[in-house]
């Protein structure tokens, strides 16, 4: 199974996601987790991608593609994906549609996690005070949400045309959402498996 998921940041789909991978069997994979442990580690790519991560800004589509594509021919990705914070804008969509048929089938589902904007910036602002991110601070908190808003809009809008998005509203417990994502792909996959 391939999923995505997304949704505004402080929705949660991080928690989500690894949480969803681990039931359904695939592999959870996360651009932002990805690119935090490489700056952690000093590599090449980290020192290259830091100033983007510290301000809240989009890492180059290049590098970003890139990494999904070695990230998703390995063999951890044989069995499925949940991508969670890729694609972000129409350029990583067309590219990962581009190298989805290299696997036998295309995308299942994309699932779209749904917050009310109080919520949304309440969640935020507790993970800030607690948070080691170093983009967890208001200023950068609005900047996220400001780029989210304008660029997920469109790749939403692509997804939707093409059947594939399936919004569920992220309110309410961890345990509440999980099982609820869980639910609609399950009723999803009986009704309209998308296999291309
Ligand atoms: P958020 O909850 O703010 O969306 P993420 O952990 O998904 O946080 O991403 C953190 C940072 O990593 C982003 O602000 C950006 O710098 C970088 N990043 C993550 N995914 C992408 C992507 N698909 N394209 C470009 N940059 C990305």
């Amino acid at each position: 199974m391939k999923l995505i998921i997304t949704g505004p940041p402080g929705a949660g789909k991080s928690t989500q996601a690894k949480r969803v991978a681990n039931s359904l069997g695939v592999t959870s994979v996360s651009t932002g987790d990805i690119f935090r442990a490489h700056v952690r580690s000093r590599t090449s790519l980290g020192i290259g991608v830091e100033r983007y991560v510290d301000t809240g800004t989009f890492v180059p589509d290049e590098l970003t593609n890139k990494l999904i594509h070695n990230r998703l021919s390995q063999k951890s990705a044989e069995r499925g994906f949940l991508l969670d914070g890729y694609p972000r804008n129409i350029a990583q969509a067309t590219f990962l549609d581009s190298i989805l048929p290299e696997s036998e089938y295309g995308l299942d589902f994309v699932l779209l996690l749904s917050a009310d904007d109080d919520e949304l910036v309440s969640r935020m602002l507790t993970r800030a005070a607690q948070s080691q991110r170093s983009d967890d601070t208001k200023a950068i908190i609005g900047r996220r949400l400001e780029l989210y808003q304008q660029q997920a809009e469109e790749v939403m809008k692509i997804y939707s045309s093409q059947g594939l998005l399936t919004c569920v509203d992220g309110g309410g417990s961890i345990d509440e959402v999980t099982e609820r994502i869980l639910q609609s792909v399950t009723q999803g996959a009986d009704f309209s498996p998308v296999l291309r």
